[in-house]
């Protein structure tokens, strides 16, 4: 029995776990629920689930959910702040964490379970982004295993041979791996000009075209930065030289990602889009499980389409590539940066096509530097998100 806390159990990618291990109650239970500041929608999910901890992340709220809990007539453990969620991914009460908060803020309580060795399922992408070798040395130290949830990458991964481990000493070329293809839906703006996009609300930008997920990271994938980010992540997760990752737009989301082998084979995996194919893959790995996805009915969907990505209107893509060819600390500047514009669009005081110039003015601002280790990269994270601030205000 694998004893399951998610971190981030509000979300998107929470909601979607607590569905897959909620039909094996044999194999899977969830321990440790975490939250934001939803109480409300925290509560709920301790009365579904039954777990021996919950945590909420601003202390502020620790009374009132302990109230709530006590008045369904709950008994789980309560805690708060950031210090109990890094806590809880490394304590006894689970052995699988599912990394799902959103941002560098799942930064820290990723490390703490890489490095005490449980079951990483890796969904909160921007962790391996700003900090990728960190990170794996974290599981390499801690002796436990990476498996990656977002779509793309656990396709990768579920093509690789089964030897390779993220992070591990199995080398890409040496499997007679050539090139990693990731698709990209294009997101809701696909085919439009820059001139399209001038106007675009959060609105527009949240409804996706195939996949229901959080609001930044539908931002991300309408920008197509979300790709730039999962490039970074290839790039760590697999070892794969920048010029080995391509990204093909493919509308429809059916083939989740592509391995190209010397040989000229091409492995890909496919599937309906949806989350639980994912992480019904991680939480059962190496065996499979049901995951209460509809079957792909590939007739019905036919025919599928791919085209290159339009980076020129899409800058968001070609800053990713610009900042993993830097090295060093770009990565993490980059997605500091990206975090403060999308935070300024969703608040409606920053345009659609002003994301990419914010990103880039921080990236001018901020040339890399190596990283040396955690503390140096959380202070250029500040100095980042600083910086962004200081050209959102002087551009309003
Ligand atoms: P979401 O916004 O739906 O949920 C985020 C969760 O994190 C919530 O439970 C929230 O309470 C928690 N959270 C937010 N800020 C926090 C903070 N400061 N401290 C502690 N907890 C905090 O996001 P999501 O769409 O589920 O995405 C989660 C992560 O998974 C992101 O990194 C995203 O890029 C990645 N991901 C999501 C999808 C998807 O389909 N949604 C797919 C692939 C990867
Ligand atoms: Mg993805």
């Amino acid at each position: 029995m694998y004893k399951v806390a998610i971190l981030g159990a509000t979300g998107s990618i929470g909601g979607n776990a607590l569905d897959v291990i909620a039909r094996y109650p044999g194999r899977f239970r969830a321990t440790v629920l975490t939250a934001h500041r939803e109480v409300a929608a925290l509560v709920e999910l301790c009365a579904r689930h039954q777990p021996d901890l919950a945590v909420i992340a601003d202390p502020a709220l620790e009374a009132e959910l302990s109230r709530r809990l006590a008045a369904t007539g709950l008994h789980c453990e309560v805690a708060s702040g950031h210090a109990a969620l890094t806590a809880a991914a490394a304590g006894g009460l689970c052995d699988t964490v599912v990394a799902a908060i959103v941002g560098a803020a799942g930064l820290e309580s990723t490390l703490a379970a890489a490095r005490a060795g449980k079951r990483l399922l890796l969904a909160n992408k921007e962790s391996i982004v700003m900090a990728g070798p960190l990170l794996l040395e974290a599981v390499a130290v801690g002796g436990g295993v990476l498996i990656p949830v977002d779509s793309e990458h656990n396709a990768i991964f579920q093509c690789l041979p089964d030897r390779f481990r993220p992070g591990g000493r199995t080398d890409l070329r040496a499997s007679g791996v050539h090139r990693l293809i990731l698709t990209a839906s294009g997101g809701p703006f696909r085919g439009r000009t820059r001139a399209e996009l001038a106007q675009i609300t959060p609105e527009q930008a949240c409804k996706h075209p195939n996949w229901v997920m959080g609001r930044k990271i539908s931002v991300d994938s309408a920008t197509l930065m979300n790709k730039g980010l999962e490039v970074i992540e290839a790039h760590h997760l697999f070892g794969a030289a920048v010029d080995a990752i391509e990204v093909l737009v493919h509308p429809q989301s059916l083939v989740h990602s592509l391995v190209e082998y010397v040989d000229g084979s091409v492995l890909a995996q496919l599937g309906n889009p949806d989350m639980r194919t994912a992480i019904a893959h991680a939480l059962a790995w190496p065996e499979r499980v049901d995951a209460g996805v509809e079957p792909l009915n590939l007739a019905a969907c036919a025919p599928l389409a791919f085209e290159p990505p339009d980076l020129a209107t899409f800058r968001c893509l070609a800053l990713a590539y610009q900042a993993l060819r830097a090295g060093g600390d770009a990565p993490a500047i980059l997605n500091a940066a990206n975090e403060i514009a999308v935070e300024a669009f969703l608040a409606g005081t920053l345009p659609f096509l002003s994301i990419a110039d914010v990103v880039e003015a921080v990236l001018t601002e901020l040339p890399s530097h190596a990283v040396v280790d955690i503390q140096t990269l959380g202070e250029r994270d500040r100095v980042a998100r600083e910086a962004a601030r200081r050209i959102l205000r002087n551009a309003c």
